[in-house]
């Protein structure tokens, strides 16, 4: 059984180092929020006063933090007192240029290092049924089987350092731009007077048929599981996907790929999630196409209009 540094409690992190107490490993756990950290001591994780505290003497260290930055800093400026020889792996969804950091520096020290990011949501993490797209060396790869394996359902070594990252990104890029399609198309197709489990019954079996229409049709009524029917409650935030989308744009100028629609759908989930709706699943970019939709579908009150002048 491993002990484990875990650094960074929130709505992933907590459930995953759960998961991980309940196969059996010692977790030691970090946050600087306290709420947080008070979270983690109710369900059992016990927690430490600082990211050196919860590393020292652990064999395995991961990371579960909001960006790039923060990773470097906690993981390289905090300069902690690894043991020698430890994996550290970060399942942070962060940038190309701090992944590529992350594992230069730590390779430095001695350390075996991974990316591996996930998909799957709180729920997922939860369940123990995350998806893991995981960068870094072979021997990496095997070492952190069990643990990964303790939190998801399906692990897949997508290559080399910072092959994780380019996964993650490129696939939710795909997620956001797919769901504006299905969002147009669903918006066209009521303005054009179709029944929309008529369209949705013959284009979810034509060359339409996709993940954002068959499992998570941002329109409530047509797949019963999908966070629209709960008022876009739940599920994978706006901001977050904004955020996946702008990676997205940063390792495009860097790789120098054009990426037009993936610019268009960053554009467009930034103008939603100034609108007040960043919180809502991703899914609710239906009601930036389809305005008309706003009040009838969600329990969002409507902004107070301006004062007369
Ligand atoms: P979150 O904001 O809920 O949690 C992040 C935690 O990190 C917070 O508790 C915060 O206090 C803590 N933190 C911040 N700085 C810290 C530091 N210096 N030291 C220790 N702790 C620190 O975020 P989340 O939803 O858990 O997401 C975490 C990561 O997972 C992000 O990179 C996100 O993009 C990715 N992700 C999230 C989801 C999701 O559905 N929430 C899905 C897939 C991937």
């Amino acid at each position: 059984m491993a002990i484990i540094g875990f650094i960074g409690l929130g709505n992933m992190g907590l459930p995953m180092a759960r998961r991980l107490k309940d196969a059996g490993h010692e977790v030691r756990c970090f946050d600087t929020s306290a709420a947080a950290a008070g979270r983690a001591e109710q369900a059992g994780l016990p927690t430490r006063s600082s990211p050196a505290a919860a590393v020292d003497g652990a064999n395995v260290v991961i990371t579960m933090l909001p960006s790039g930055p923060l990773v470097l800093d906690v993981l390289v400026a905090g300069d902690l007192p690894f043991r020698d020889g430890a994996l550290v792996i970060d399942c942070s969804t962060i940038d190309v240029a701090s992944c590529a950091a992350f594992h230069e520096a730590l390779g430095k020290r001695g350390l075996a290092t991974l990316d591996a990011p996930v998909s799957g949501g709180v729920g997922g993490a939860a369940a123990g049924t995350l998806t893991f797209m995981v960068g870094g060396m072979e021997a990496a790869f095997d070492r952190a089987q069990d643990l990964l394996q303790a939190m998801g359902k399906t692990i897949v070594h997508a290559g080399a350092a910072g092959a994780g990252q380019a996964a993650k990104i490129c696939n939710n890029m795909l997620a956001g731009i797919s769901m504006l399609a299905v969002s147009e198309a669903l918006a066209l197709a009521r303005r054009l007077g179709l029944d929309s489990h008529k369209f949705f019954e013959i284009a979810s079996q034509s060359s339409g048929q996709c993940w954002a229409l068959t499992s998570y049709a941002p329109e409530p009524g047509l797949v019963p599981s999908a966070p629209s029917n709960r008022d876009y409650e739940g599920g994978f935030a706006s901001e977050l996907m904004l955020k996946d989308l702008r990676l997205a744009q940063q390792a495009a100028i860097t790789g120098q790929s054009p990426t037009p629609l993936g610019a268009a759908a960053a554009a467009m989930y930034a103008v939603h999630c100034a609108n007040g709706r960043g919180r809502l699943d991703f899914s609710s970019i239906i009601l930036l196409l389809d305005p008309s939709r706003s009040r009838a579908e969600t329990k969002e009150t409507p902004c107070a209009s301006p004062p007369a002048s």
